[in-house]
């Protein structure tokens, strides 16, 4: 198959540690995925690592931009000369023309000097996994010793910062800071200085058998937990729920509308206006219309259909046993998986008003059932069904100008004006309950 069939974008997140991470996060159900490789040590082997970027650079065509992505687990565990070589083997495999942009996802606890020089000279992205000021990202986000992490991840990001590295904000959205999404907004804003920030809800599903002991959480700190496959149609109480989801996601969007479009990426805003601007396949591919172009490689060289169905049932087949990622993204079962996406929606996701925004969602999460029984409906529909409707007006004005080549910051006059004749002691349209002025019309913490 030539390069060219590539066209379509894809991507692959490879974890060259596997599931293996210095932190124990008690939501990461990732973690348990070291089940899945009993006798590994978890570490890329070289020739994985050389088949890898091999095939990777192979599949895209000449001139253009290729995203090597690193994930984990926690990737810089392999330590700098992992990513050394990886340069090395970009520079050896580069077809004519491409620009590789190298993109490594972290917790930033493990960063010190060398890495931010390395990082900074070679224009890596990096990810940082935060979930808010102390208090709400500790809740979680804790070490092997059950220990809180905070400050360790802002001496990362100060050290991110003093190197002049690029870095976008992780955030995941759960039970402890979901109700927190105004102030969480302006920490990684006014605090961190984020101009990207991904949005991530969390959403651990379990069956009713599994629940007590997933409750305990899904590292190392648990010593019975269970291997996490996309069964049950219960939830920890770690996960956000839907309604926690869209109130979050709208106390976010009336800030970042009013004051940053334009200057702060929000990946979930980025997307939803390029479904009202009429794109299929716009940004994030939870709200795309099918999906199945975002590999997952683990360390050893096994391809799973996604990040998310690391299992066996999903298994595509091994880059250092014949199979090239190509290949594999394009044979019968990925093909399926990614149509599967839309062909299994129920009628209900059919004919709702904001399906051109939702798209249902992602399949792992679609485990409620439609007011009329059918099965197959997302987990956080009330939230996506909330939010998607709140920004309707403020998205068709983006939109429209757009169109008309003009800027989307043309929605701050919009709020402006409508802000102009608020009292300070009215409900915050947020529909937070808070007045306006300790709410979107304040500058304060909410
Ligand atoms: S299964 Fe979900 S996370 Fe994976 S590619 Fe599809 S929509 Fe995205
Ligand atoms: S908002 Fe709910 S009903 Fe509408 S498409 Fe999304 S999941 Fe389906």
């Amino acid at each position: 198959m030539g390069a060219s069939r590539a066209r379509d974008a894809f991507h692959v997140m490879s974890k060259p540690t596997g599931a293996i991470c210095n932190l124990d996060c008690d939501y990461c159900f990732f973690l348990s995925k070291e089940a899945l490789y009993p006798d590994s040590h978890f570490r890329m082997p070289p020739d994985v690592h050389e088949t890898y970027i091999q095939q990777l650079l192979a599949a895209h065509p000449d001139r253009e931009e290729v995203v090597v992505a690193f994930q984990g687990g926690e990737p810089t565990m392999m330590g700098l000369d992992f990513f050394r070589r990886t340069l090395e083997l970009e520079a050896r495999f580069a077809r004519p023309g491409q620009r590789i942009l190298n993109t490594i996802q972290t917790n930033a606890t493990l960063l010190d000097d060398e890495w931010g020089e390395f990082l900074a000279e070679h224009d890596f992205l990096v990810g940082v996994s935060i979930d808010g000021p102390a208090e709400l990202h500790d809740v979680y986000r804790s070490d092997k010793g059950g220990k809180p992490t905070f400050a360790r991840v802002m001496h990362g990001l100060d050290l991110l910062a003093r190197h002049g590295v690029e870095w976008n904000a992780l955030t995941t959205i759960n039970a402890a800071n979901g109700d927190h999404g105004l102030r969480v907004y302006r920490f990684l804003r006014d605090e961190l200085g984020a101009s990207f920030i991904q949005l991530i809800p969390i959403v651990e599903r379990v069956s009713e058998e599994l629940l007590p002991i997933a409750e305990r959480g899904w590292g190392g700190r648990n010593a019975d937990r269970p291997l996490y496959e996309q069964r049950g149609s219960l939830t920890t109480s770690r996960s956000v729920s839907g309604q926690q989801y869209g109130r979050f996601l709208i106390e976010v969007f009336e800030e970042w509308a009013r004051h940053d479009v334009g200057d702060v990426f929000v990946q979930m805003f980025d997307t939803a206006l390029g479904h009202w601007l009429g794109m299929k396949q716009a940004g994030m591919c939870v709200h795309a219309e099918t999906c199945g172009r975002a590999l997952a490689l683990e360390h050893n060289g096994d391809v799973f259909s996604c990040d998310h169905y690391v299992e066996s049932e999903y298994l595509l087949g091994n880059i250092a046993s014949g199979s090239t990622i190509l290949n594999l993204l394009e044979s019968p079962a990925q093909q399926q998986f990614g149509v599967a996406k839309r062909e299994s929606l129920p009628q209900y996701c059919v004919e709702c008003d904001v399906r051109f925004a939702c798209n249902g969602g992602c399949p792992k999460d679609r485990f409620l059932s439609t007011p009329t029984g059918e099965p197959g409906l997302h987990y956080l529909c009330d939230g996506y069904q909330a939010f998607f409707r709140h920004v309707d007006e403020p998205m068709r004005i983006m939109a429209d100008s757009l169109r008309n080549n003009g800027d989307a910051d043309v929605v701050k006059a919009w709020y402006r004006e409508a802000d102009s004749t608020r009292s300070r002691n009215e409900p915050c349209p947020c529909d937070s309950g808070r007045k306006w002025k300790a709410c979107h019309g304040g500058r304060g913490r909410p």
